[in-house]
């Protein structure tokens, strides 16, 4: 299958549609999921454009991880976190649902299950709140 410049976080990244952007560089954004299986669940969506990893160049690859270990410490210590999962789906049957290659960065707490993916929309005042304590953190760090 071929990649759909339409798609969601093709607009984000060219500012066509709103998003709660926490960090950019010249690799790649990260944003906070809209639905969020954890407090602080951030993606990073890289600028080079591919369905998912397996049609993503391997250069790209190479340099968004910085970016998503960068992000894993950010989420880590704004949320006093346990642990930081990372995900990544690749096409409808492995349970993606946008098809521009990005990766869930989650924060973790021993004991403490995740909400399922895609679940509910989080309220808009604290996905504001959980974006400024990341920003926080990255200027920290
Ligand atoms: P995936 O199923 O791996 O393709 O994940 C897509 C993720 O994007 C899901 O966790 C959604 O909750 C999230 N999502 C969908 N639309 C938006 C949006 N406009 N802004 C931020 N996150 C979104």
């Amino acid at each position: 299958m071929s990649y759909d410049p339409d798609n969601i976080f093709a607009k984000i990244l060219s500012g066509d549609f709103p998003a709660y952007k926490v960090y950019e560089d010249d690799v790649a954004i990260a944003i906070l999921d809209i639905m969020p299986q954890a407090a602080g669940h951030t993606l990073v969506i890289p600028k080079s454009a591919s369905r998912n990893l397996l049609d993503a160049d391997a250069d790209a690859l190479s340099k968004v991880m910085p970016v998503i270990q960068k992000i894993a410490h950010a989420v880590n210590s704004a949320f006093a976190a346990d642990g930081v999962h990372i995900q990544q789906f690749n096409e409808a049957a492995a349970g993606q649902t946008v098809f521009h290659l990005h990766f869930h960065v989650i924060p973790r707490h021993d004991g403490v299950g995740i909400k399922p993916h895609t679940g509910e929309m989080e309220d808009q005042d604290v996905l504001a709140t959980h974006a400024q304590k990341i920003k926080d953190a990255l200027a920290q760090a």
